[in-house]
């Protein structure tokens, strides 16, 4: 499976060059230098009929005293910035837009610019004081690292594997499932963190035999892609079950059924069933058992992953 909106970045993240000290204030110093800037995980695009862009601009004054990142360069050698902005647009005449939202209408660079920032993003919000001693932290390295101001040491960006799968039966029907935060109708695949000490497949496994209480073999892998709501790197399987039985954990899943492409024609069709958005690989999932895209007039404004 590729082509997966999120999994698309085209730029060098030129990781060597975050060790020069003075490389984000020499690129807001160059007009030439593109800033992608981050509002309350919402970034500003150029709508059209059929697709959207992220408007990148020049540094700005302001941007000295914002929490930059270097997000790497171009073919052309044009270098990206990513800042963290302090309030929404005030005169609202420009369009800002999430991730989950545009995330599948951008192009190739731009969707690979706005998950790595917003994953950034995300971790510099959430990592302010130092886990080991509990001072704070201040951004080292273009953004990349946090440092503690009391005893220096280095922390990382993180990311949390998930696994999610397409779970099917011997007669290739596929399993979906409605977790209790969702509304009634929207159902998807099933998903789940990996654990410490936990190979992907063995996560796949355990998660569904927890959720809905079956045994799967065949576990085979599909594709990833990075899902910063905050931090996780999805990573898609397809498993086989020889027995359907369920037997539903209710505290995770409070609903869940078996589906023929058939079933998932006419649900859709009748406007009974929500599918996730064509930016999570879950829509993506769906659509690679069922064998072609699965159109839907409304998308959901709630997506999960
Ligand atoms: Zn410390």
């Amino acid at each position: 499976m590729h082509d997966l909106s999120l999994a698309r970045g085209t730029l060098d993240r030129a990781g060597l060059r975050r060790r020069d000290p003075d490389l984000v204030p020499l690129l807001l110093k160059d007009p030439l230098t593109r800033i992608l800037e981050l509002v309350e995980g919402r970034a500003q695009v150029i709508e059209s009929e059929r697709d959207c862009a992220l408007r990148l601009r020049a540094p700005e004054e302001q941007d000295a005293f914002r929490l930059a990142v270097f997000l790497g360069q171009d073919s052309q050698g044009t270098s990206y910035l990513g800042v963290v902005g302090g309030a929404p647009d005030p005169d609202g005449t420009t369009v800002w837009r999430t991730l989950r939202e545009v995330g599948a209408l951008l192009s190739d660079r731009d969707a690979g610019l706005f998950a790595t920032m917003q994953g950034l993003a995300n971790w510099h919000a959430a990592h302010t004081y130092c886990p080991v001693c509990g001072a704070t932290t201040e951004p080292d390295q273009a953004g990349w690292i946090r440092r503690c101001t009391q005893d220096g040491t280095e922390h990382y960006p993180r990311t949390d594997p998930a696994v999610i799968m397409a779970v099917t039966d011997t007669a290739d029907r596929l399993l979906l499932a409605r977790n209790p935060h969702w509304p009634e109708g929207r159902l998807s695949v099933l998903a789940g963190f990996v654990e410490p000490g936990e190979s992907l497949e063995a996560a796949v496994a355990r998660e569904v035999f927890e959720e809905v209480g079956l045994v799967v073999e065949q576990v085979g892998y599909l594709g990833n892609q990075p899902w910063p709501f905050p931090s996780s790197l999805m990573v898609g399987f397809t498993a086989r079950t020889v027995d359907p039985t369920l037997h539903l954990d209710h505290q995770e899943i409070v609903e869940a059924v078996w589906v023929s492409r058939e079933d998932l024609r006419e649900m859709v069709l009748a406007g009974s069933f929500g599918i996730s958005p064509t930016v999570s690989i879950a829509r993506r999932m769906i659509e690679h058992w069922y064998g072609g895209p699965i159109d839907q007039k409304v998308e959901p404004t709630t997506p999960n992953r």
